[in-house]
């Protein structure tokens, strides 16, 4: 690096003076923003310089900067084509919402709303209480409070119960759940303190019991979502450690993670606990997300014994997990398919979670032809995601592309994600696949279409 190259950087007013920035101004674009974009491009350039890079010109800075700010008109997130067969894809967005859920949405934001007002005294209502009643119905919960997400419902179930004193939590379970939420972290930022019982791989109710004290607040038992300990292991039925909880009058706390309503048993995976079984065994507050199994918006759900609900919505952190409109208006709508029964056909996360084999087959087979002599149906796996495990595995038909016509699968994949719709694909063996159950069957044909177009783009270039 020299300081001519970078006394060659352009100005920042040589860049807005170039046309095509210019044309953005005269669209209307503020100078002062176009101005930052420029020198944050600038910048760039700057530290790329430093590393022996060439300077751009004004021209490029402009042509970028212009590039990325039509780009950035688009909408954001933009929609992609789920082709993974991972139903509860967290980098794609995890649940879509049921029609109903989206249009509940999309009135409560367009005008006002009863979010906090008693239509009937005319006096403030509370946002919580929809939400409640139907998830008391539901689970048979004495009361329940929805907050933004179920990290944070576990954080502020921890804080208004424990605060200041022990949580007693398994060994096998004070793991880590996801990016950034790891139990022992989590407990000590609620302000509890992490009492850990039992052994990595066995655990028994009376580990539990020796370890209360005064100071214990709460037993906590945590839903091993990702991960699994095989071999020599004990792990003690929910039913006995509320048993423990119980006799020593200490409210035991169940972090379910996804939480289903329904009975995934069903569908030959693995049985998850449904926050109805775990209350009904004695759990005193279970904690489920919105946006998993539950099929609906990003939220936390916390249900069980109603003194401890109380806690939890008088607590100054409820206030700032608190779920908005758009999200309580979702949840109410999706919660109500459960009611009235129809949420394996309603819920999008249920219809792919029950699509059959013969109809992915008959899907995929029909995607098939359409692409054309590089596809090849085979059989498969889909996954429900979400931190779960290979055992969730569904089986499934899928698409298999040879895509040496097409300069590689890693090409192809990345020619698909580009292309609009964009679509999201599984590169396994040399081969890109695509699974119909997480691609809604209306869209089947547009999928096609886009593998179609991704091979002329291929081969044109
Ligand atoms: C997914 C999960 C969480 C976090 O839920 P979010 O809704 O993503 O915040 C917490 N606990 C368990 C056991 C989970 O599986």
């Amino acid at each position: 690096m020299t300081n001519a190259a970078f006394r060659k950087l352009p100005a920042v007013s040589d860049v807005l003076a170039h046309p095509a920035v210019a044309g953005l101004l005269a669209e209307g674009y503020r100078q002062d923003v176009m101005a930052n974009a420029v020198r944050e491009r600038i910048a760039t350039a700057r530290a790329a310089v430093a590393r022996g890079a060439t300077p751009p010109t004004a021209e490029e800075v402009a042509l970028d900067v212009t590039t990325q700010t039509r780009r950035s008109e688009a909408h954001w997130p933009a929609a992609v084509l789920n082709a993974t067969g991972v139903i509860l894809h967290t980098n794609l967005g995890r649940a879509p919402l049921s029609a109903e859920s989206i249009r509940a949405a999309a009135a409560a934001s367009e005008g006002y709303s009863t979010l906090e007002l008693d239509l009937d005294d005319g006096k403030r209502g509370s946002r919580h209480a929809a939400v409640a009643g139907l998830l008391r119905q539901l689970t048979s919960a004495q009361d329940a409070i929805a907050v933004n997400n179920n990290a944070g419902a576990v954080m502020l179930g921890l804080a208004a119960v424990a605060a200041g004193r022990e949580v007693i939590v398994s060994r096998g379970e004070a793991s880590e759940i996801g990016g950034g939420f790891r139990i022992p972290d989590v407990l000590a930022q609620s302000g509890a303190r992490l009492v850990e019982v039992g052994t990595v791989n066995k655990t028994y109710a009376a580990d539990y019991e020796r370890a209360i004290t005064e100071q214990t607040a709460a037993l906590l038992v945590v839903h091993r979502s990702n991960f699994r300990v095989v071999g020599f292991t004990h792990e003690p039925p929910l039913a006995d450690v509320a048993g423990v909880g119980a006799a020593h009058s200490v409210p035991v706390l169940h972090d379910l993670g996804s939480g289903a309503l329904l009975d995934t048993a069903q569908f030959g995976i693995r049985h998850e606990t449904m926050p109805q079984e775990s209350l009904a065994a004695g759990a005193d507050l279970v904690f489920f997300s919105g946006d998993k199994l539950l099929g609906g918006p990003q939220a936390g759900l916390a249900a069980g014994r109603s003194d401890l609900v109380a806690a939890l919505r008088g607590h100054p952190l409820a206030r700032a997990l608190r779920a908005d409109k758009l999200t309580l208006a979702a949840l109410h709508q999706t919660l109500l398919h459960y009611v009235r029964g129809e949420a394996m056909q309603k819920v999008p996360v249920w219809r792919m979670v029950s699509a059959s084999e013969g109809e992915l087959t008959e899907r995929a087979q029909a995607l098939a032809e359409r692409i054309g002599p590089a596809a090849t149906v085979a059989a498969g796996a889909s996954r429900l995601g979400g931190g779960s495990l290979p055992s969730d595995e569904l089986p499934t038909s899928l698409v298999r592309i040879d895509a040496s016509g097409a300069r590689g699968p890693d090409e192809l994949a990345r020619l698909l994600r580009v292309g609009s719709p964009a679509v999201v694909a599984r590169i396994e063996d040399d081969r890109v696949l695509l699974d119909p159950r997480t691609v809604p069957p209306e869209r089947d044909a547009e999928l096609a279409e886009a593998v179609g177009r991704a091979f002329s783009t291929a081969e044109g270039a």
